[in-house]
């Protein structure tokens, strides 16, 4: 009864939901299981042993105590049937693509999906097991019409795209995807499991990095992959244990952590944010802000219908050369220049900067772009900066 009263909620899911805490004298934190392997009390137990079980436990590679109170977690959050948790989110998103791709197989991938998964896609699959991939847009339900054909086995979507932060309807997708027997995958990173579901709007799979928001820190790799059919789910299970790429014990307690405060945290980074998108908005030097929480984005009518929020992760172009937006991310003091983003540093970044012009016009952006994380150091500070930076030009 008490685990179910605590699924109710994002915020008693991190709290509470999964822990067992009478399995470890009471302590109010888990454990971190430092072991590779459990032992049996005899030969016949140990052949009996059904990894599924929540409660047995054979070699770490397989599972881990400590893993699976956050896969708990994450599979609630996500309203999935199980999640699960690996050494990062590439990880879990290329063991996804083993999951459901077969030799010769066609793919359905959005154009701007997170790039070293773009390239696992039109790079590694296609020499390996003689895939296919056609690229999408996605902002429009006709391309995927398109797309998707009898030989496509798994669509791609990342909603919002974390450089250009356009959307894809996803239940539209899910249904045309269904009806030729392909599985969908998402990226939900950007959103995190607060602001978008996207098994409740048809995704089989829900793809996280927990590097980004989940941990929060910026200080744990690691990804998760959510399901909601449980037969995919063992598949999945299988997948990962052999191709090896759970996460470890510490880590896993490390995103255990991180996940107390998210809901606390990605609200703040979100107010932050739309008060950074509006100042940008509104300044003289910047042509366009990309942030699907304002009213100007073109497709904030999408961003109504299926999210229920927009975190701390934009980017904005200026009017003026890419001297000129070098300049700017190179002078501002608070905001750190880096990849990643979803910890509490504000971060500043210009993604496509060395694409060249066709690459970039490809994935629907532009040299130009600075994308920014906005992080936890207040905001009147953040709109100092970016206001002196862009003074600067
Ligand atoms: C960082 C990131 C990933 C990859 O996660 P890793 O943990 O670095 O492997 C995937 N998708 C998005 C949107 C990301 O930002």
């Amino acid at each position: 009864m008490e685990q179910e009263f605590y699924k109710t909620s994002p915020e008693l899911i991190t709290t509470h939901y999964g822990e067992e805490y009478e399995r470890y004298y009471n302590a109010i934190i888990p454990p971190i299981y430092m072991n590779s392997l459990n032992i049996f009390p005899n030969i016949d137990a140990y052949f009996d042993a059904d990894k599924f079980d929540k409660h047995t436990y054979i070699y770490g590679r397989v599972q881990n105590p400590t893993v699976r109170i956050l896969e708990e977690k994450v599979a609630a959050l996500e309203h999935g049937c199980a999640a699960y948790a690996f050494a990062s989110g590439m990880a879990a998103a290329t063991t996804a693509v083993q999951s459901t791709v077969t030799a010769g197989g066609n793919i359905v991938c959005v154009r701007n999906a997170y790039g070293p998964l773009a390239n696992y896609i039109s790079t590694h699959c296609p020499e390996t097991m003689g895939t296919t991939v056609t690229w999408v847009i996605g902002d429009t339900v006709e391309e995927f019409k398109e797309a998707i054909t009898g030989k496509t086995q798994l669509v791609i979507l990342e909603s919002p795209a974390s450089v250009t932060f356009t959307l894809q309807d996803i239940s539209a997708v899910c249904e045309l995807a269904h009806a030729v027997g392909a599985k969908v995958y998402i990226d939900n990173t950007f959103c995190t499991p607060l602001y978008q579901n996207p098994l409740d709007l048809g995704a089989d799979i829900v793809m996280h990095t927990a590097s980004k928001y989940m941990g929060g820190h910026s200080d744990v790799i690691g990804g998760f992959l959510a399901v909601k059919d449980p037969e995919f789910a063992h598949y999945v299970a299988d997948k990962r244990e052999l191709l090896g790429g759970i996460i470890g014990p510490m880590e896993a307690w490390l995103i255990i952590r991180g996940l107390r405060t998210l809901t606390v945290r990605v609200p703040a980074h979100a107010e932050a944010a739309l008060k950074v998108a509006k100042f940008l908005e509104n300044h003289p030097k910047v042509r366009k802000v990309n942030y699907p929480a304002l009213e100007s984005f073109p497709q904030h009518e999408l961003y109504k219908k299926q999210m229920r929020g927009c975190t701390g992760l934009l980017s904005f172009e200026i009017e003026g050369t890419k001297e000129q937006a070098k300049q700017i991310v190179n002078s501002l003091k608070v905001f750190k220049i880096g990849v990643s983003w979803g910890g509490f540093e504000s971060l500043a970044c210009m993604p496509m900067l060395r694409m060249t012009d066709e690459k970039a016009a490809w994935v629907g952006g532009d040299q130009n772009t600075i994308r920014l994380h906005i992080g936890l150091e207040g905001v009147d500070a953040l709109i100092a900066d970016l206001d002196d930076a862009l003074a600067n030009i």
